[in-house]
């Protein structure tokens, strides 16, 4: 499996500040009293995997990601959420024992993509992913409420959502573009 070895978010809502989160093997928890961030870690992940929704980011407009200032800061101009993966293994078909996923957006809705510092598209991202059953679903990332709705989902809902978790989707991408030509 895949394993995330640290977050690196700043100005990336309620963080102004650069701040890094090392993560070990096997579980992680975050704690902290209600409205400290901990749900704005996961959807640091999800945004930098690729998540285009404001409204599963839990805001209305996608600038709402980028620190909006306190009583004690001012706002910031950019965001910027970088996941470190290992890659010792290999998971990641790159030459490097580790894979840096960065992405960063702007207030004029500018926004970049990178992997391992070089710009890349959002694509290339989602096609790195996909090569190691963790899909554009940002990880199976479950949030608040959502364990009723994938009890309550239709099966085929449910059923591309395994498919997705267990590595499949890649085949079924690739034979859809073949079936085209
Ligand atoms: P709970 O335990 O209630 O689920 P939580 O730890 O998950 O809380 P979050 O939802 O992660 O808390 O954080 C909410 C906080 O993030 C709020 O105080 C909100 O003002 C702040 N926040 C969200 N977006 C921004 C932003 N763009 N700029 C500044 N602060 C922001
Ligand atoms: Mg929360």
């Amino acid at each position: 499996p895949v394993f995330l070895k640290s977050i690196t978010i700043q100005g990336f809502k309620s963080f102004a500040d650069r701040v890094k989160l090392e993560l070990g093997h096997g579980l992680s928890v975050v704690v902290g009293p209600n409205g400290s961030g901990k749900s704005n870690v996961a959807d640091a992940i999800r945004w930098v995997l690729g998540e285009q929704s404001a409204k599963n980011l839990r805001g209305s407009k996608m600038e709402d990601v980028i620190f909006a200032g306190s009583n004690a800061r001012r706002p910031v101009g950019m965001a910027e959420v970088s996941l470190v993966f290992d890659n010792t293994t290999g998971i990641f078909p790159l030459d490097y024992q580790e894979v840096v996923i960065t992405r960063r957006v702007y207030r004029d809705g500018e926004g970049q993509y990178f992997i391992n510092r070089s710009s890349c598209r959002l694509k290339d991202i989602h096609e790195l992913f996909m090569d190691t059953g963790a899909g554009k679903e940002g990880f199976s990332i479950i949030g608040q409420g959502r364990v009723e709705e994938l009890l309550n989902q239709k099966s085929e809902d449910r059923r591309t959502m395994l498919e997705e978790a267990s590595g499949i989707t890649k085949y079924r991408m690739r034979k859809r573009e073949a079936l085209k030509r």
